[in-house]
C-alpha cells in the first residue's frame, strides 16, 4: 500500500495526554494511521490498553516511553521504542521516577498555595484522570479555576522553569536514560532536539556526538513544529551522527491545542518507512543482549 502514515510520538491519559489509550487508538484509526508509538512520560501503564485496541482496529501499537534526561541548559527527552513493558529492571527504574514525581507534585502544590492560590493535591490528581501527574494537570486546574485563561498562561506565570511555582524534578542522566531503554530491549531516540538549547548552539553537534557514543540510536527529524528547513537540518545531523530518523507529532489532545495526531499543525507526514530500520535496530540489540 502506498503512502502509509504513522506517528511515533503520542501521549495518553497515562501521562499528560487528554485521550485514554483506547480513545487515542480509535482516533488514530480515523486518521488512517497504520502504526503509532504510545510514548507516555516516565511510564508504561497505557501500553496494554493501547495494544488491545490496536489489535481490534488493525493498528500496530509500538510499546514506547519518553524519558526526561538531565541537561544543563534546555530540555532533553529520550524516546524508547519497542521496549519490553514488563522488564523488571526497567519497571523498577520507572517506579523511582514516579516516586520522585509524587514528591515534586506535593512541593508544587505547596508553592502555589504559598502564592495564595486555592489548589489541592487531590484536585490535581483528579485532573490527571488516574495516570501520572505532571505540570499540564496543574495548568488544567489553574485554568478551570479561572486563575489563568489558557494552559500556556499557566506555564508562563506559574509552572515553567524559573516561574514561582516551578520545582525541579529528578531525572536520569542521558547515559542512564539510554541504558534503561536498551535494558528493556528498545531503541533510544532523541526527541525534539531543538529543545536542548534555547538558541541555536555550537554545542549541539558535540552533544550529539557524545550521545551517539553512549549508544543513542536515533533522532526525531520530523516533528509538528518544524519548518522544512529545520527538518532538513536535523535530517542532515542524524545522517552525520549515524542516527536513525524518527518522526512524531507529540500529540497531547486538548492539553496541547493546535497539535493534531499524525498531522501536527496540519502538514506533518510521517512515512511508515521510518519504522522498519528502528524495529531492526531493536531486534539487533536483543540479539546482542539475550536477556530478551
Ligand atoms: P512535567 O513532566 O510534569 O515537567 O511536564 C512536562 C509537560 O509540560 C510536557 O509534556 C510539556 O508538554 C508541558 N510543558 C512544559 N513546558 C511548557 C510550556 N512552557 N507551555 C506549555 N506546556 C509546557
Ligand atoms: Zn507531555
Ligand atoms: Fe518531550
Ligand atoms: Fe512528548
Amino acid at each position: 500500500m502506498k503512502d502509509r502514515r504513522i506517528d511515533l510520538h503520542t501521549h495518553s491519559t497515562a501521562s499528560d495526554g487528554s485521550l485514554t489509550p483506547t480513545e487515542l487508538i480509535r482516533y488514530a484509526a480515523t486518521k488512517r494511521l497504520v502504526a503509532l508509538a504510545l510514548t507516555d512520560h516516565d511510564g508504561v501503564d497505557g501500553l496494554n490498553e493501547a495494544a488491545a485496541e490496536g489489535e481490534r482496529l488493525g493498528i500496530e501499537v509500538i510499546p514506547a516511553v519518553e524519558l526526561s534526561a538531565d541537561h544543563p541548559e534546555g530540555t532533553m527527552h529520550v524516546l524508547g521504542f519497542f521496549i519490553d513493558r514488563r522488564h523488571e529492571g526497567f519497571c523498577g527504574r520507572l517506579r523511582r521516577l514516579q516516586e520522585a514525581r509524587k514528591e515534586r507534585n506535593r512541593k508544587i502544590v505547596q508553592k502555589l498555595q504559598g502564592l495564595g492560590l486555592q489548589i489541592t493535591y487531590e484536585e490535581v490528581v483528579a485532573a490527571s484522570g488516574g495516570g501520572l501527574v505532571g505540570r499540564p494537570h496543574f495548568a488544567k486546574v489553574l485554568l478551570q479555576k479561572g486563575y489563568v485563561s489558557s494552559m500556556q498562561e499557566a506555564f508562563e506565570r506559574y509552572l515553567k522553569k524559573g516561574a514561582p511555582g516551578y520545582v525541579d524534578k529528578f531525572r536520569f542522566s542521558p547515559r542512564d536514560a539510554i541504558d534503561a531503554i536498551h535494558e528493556a530491549g528498545g531503541v533510544a531516540v532523541l526527541a525534539h532536539p531543538f529543545t536542548l538549547y534555547k538558541e541555536p548552539s555550537a554545542l549541539l553537534e558535540p552533544l550529539l556526538g557524545t550521545l551517539a557514543d553512549l549508544g543513542l540510536d536515533g533522532m526525531e527529524v520530523i516533528y509538528s513544529t518544524y519548518t522544512e528547513g529545520q527538518s532538513r537540518y536535523y535530517r542532515g545531523l542524524a545522517e552525520k551522527f549515524h542516527l536513525l530518523p524518527s518522526g512524531g507529532s507529540d500529540f497531547h489532545g486538548s492539553h496541547k491545542p493546535g497539535i493534531d495526531l499524525g498531522v501536527g499543525m496540519g502538514r506533518l507526514q510521517i512515512p511508515f518507512e521510518l519504522l522498519e530500520p528502528l524495529r531492526k535496530k531493536a531486534q539487533g540489540h536483543r540479539i546482542t543482549n539475550p536477556a530478551h
